[in-house]
């Protein structure tokens, strides 16, 4: 998964993308990288692994001349962690210079990057975005929308893309919806962000979040709304809702706070634990359905587990690491809160199950009396094709179990999922929109059988 953000028609472009990658920090934390572009169409670039904050200084956002500038966080994967795949890509092709970022995965990228292969294109990444830079520079449309256009349009899958072409800003989201993608100004300015919450650090307000198959043309900051792409049924990814999104921002057109909201108020009417003392979250992602589990259950919230939130991405066990030495290093139990009572969890998600039963170890070691487990959303079934960076299908526990299963696995008194329909009226739009295929293996589009699910082409690399 990845956060993008661009902006167009600010003496100041690449600082306001700084920004608006450090709100995004939470969609990526493996790299980060800018592209800006001046107003002769000079484009500079500086890329790096890890945080935002490491990546950049002030000295290299002064280095970033421009008055566009698009830039993109990227999320852990497994197999695709090399540095050419850091975004955005920057190229040269006959029109002048050419940047993208993108969030999302392409379903067909093996397909694309064969066929590109094939007739003489040599790919350096193992993303599948460098696919589309290749159908954009290799497209003999006169322009570059048209150019744009036809690439896209041979691409499957999950897209909401950034593009610069000299100083103009493309944005792109994929007829189906998948991904956020919302559009703002600051002054004179056009900000284009995955989600609100780097709109709103940068000081920009909302004009609209754009429409699937929205095809935008920005200049200068004037915006341009070009020819959609033709329509498909919207499949705008619920997860955003439940899990990925920061619950402070505006994306599918709702409150993700109030999403998860609802969505514990729901979980309560649908798996009450009657004669618990008190509910709790698993932090930070299932603050805001607790609450609403506790509102409707009429029970105390208490803050009963705390997160550390230093500890990152490379931390090293410096010692033998136990089983559940993870779960310790992230999480603690408060235990005056929870000793001696009936308690219930409630967690966004079970993906493995793993990190579930070290924190039910956890909060018994505290003295719980009874542990209830309570999930706001339905048993993760299958993977994502469309760009958030799920385990294989053997690797998720309720694909391979029952909910008695896991719950012996897990060790608690009681376990209890919202249903699907549950999640999907939690919404204040159309349930229809929304894809669900990680909790339904409902998928909106053909998956080949070399597709992965974290955007990176691991057998054309080695066949290279
Ligand atoms: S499969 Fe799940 S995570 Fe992926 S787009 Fe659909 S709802 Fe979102």
């Amino acid at each position: 998964m990845c956060g993008i953000f661009g902006i167009s028609g600010h003496p100041e472009a690449s600082h306001l993308t700084y920004l608006g990658l450090y709100a995004l920090q939470h969609r990526g934390q493996e790299a980060a990288g800018i592209v800006s572009v001046d107003d002769a169409g000079v484009a500079r670039a500086h890329k790096g692994s890890g945080l935002v904050s490491d990546v950049f200084n002030e000295e290299i956002l002064n280095s970033l001349e421009g008055t566009t500038a698009i830039g993109h966080t990227r999320y852990s994967t497994a197999g695709g962690s090399a540095a050419v795949n850091t975004q955005p890509f920057l190229v040269r092709y006959r029109v002048g210079t050419l940047s993208i970022a993108h969030n999302g995965n392409l379903t067909n990228a093996g397909a694309l990057r064969r066929g590109l292969i094939e007739s003489g294109s040599l790919l350096q990444s193992t993303a599948d975005t460098e696919a589309l830079i290749h159908l954009i520079a290799r497209s003999e449309q006169p322009t570059p929308e048209a150019q744009i256009r036809e690439a896209v349009l041979k691409a499957e899958g999950a897209y909401s893309l950034l593009i610069t072409v000299g100083r103009v800003l493309y944005a792109v989201v994929d007829a189906r919806g998948f991904r956020p993608l919302l559009l703002g100004k600051v002054g004179d300015a056009t900000v284009v962000a995955s989600e609100s919450c780097a709109l709103d650090i940068v000081g920009a307000r909302i004009v609209c979040e754009l429409e699937p198959g929205s095809f935008v043309r920005i200049d200068g900051g004037r915006v341009a709304y070009l020819d959609p792409l033709p329509p498909k049924p919207l499949k705008r990814c619920v997860f955003e809702l439940v899990y990925f999104s920061r619950p402070d921002s505006q994306v599918f057109g709702e409150s993700v706070n109030l999403f998860r909201r609802t969505l514990g108020r729901r979980l309560a009417q649908e798996q009450p634990a009657p004669g618990a003392d008190c509910v709790f979250s698993v932090p930070d992602s299932s603050n805001a359905a607790a609450l609403g589990y506790a509102e409707e259950a009429g029970l105390p919230l208490e803050h009963a587990l705390i997160r550390n939130h230093y500890v990152g991405r490379t931390f090293i066990h410096p010692v033998p690491a136990g089983r559940d030495a993870k779960v310790k290093i992230k999480y603690n139990a408060v235990r005056e809160i929870i000793a001696g009572r009936s308690v219930v969890v409630v967690d966004d998600s079970i993906v493995r199950g793993t990190t579930s039963r070290g924190l039910v170890a956890m909060i018994r070691q505290a003295g719980a009396r009874e542990v209830h487990f309570r999930v706001a959303s339905p048993p993760t079934v299958g993977p994502c094709y469309y760009g958030i960076d799920t385990p294989t299908r053997e690797e998720l526990i309720a694909a391979n179990h029952t909910v008695e299963e896991i719950r012996r696995y897990l060790a608690v008194d009681s376990l209890g999922y919202l249903s699907r329909e549950g999640m999907l009226h939690a919404s204040a739009g159309d349930p229809d929109r929304f894809c669900h295929a990680c909790f339904s293996n409902q998928y909106p589009t053909d998956i080949p059988a070399d597709a992965t699910t974290s955007g990176y082409v691991a057998e054309l690399v080695r066949s290279i």
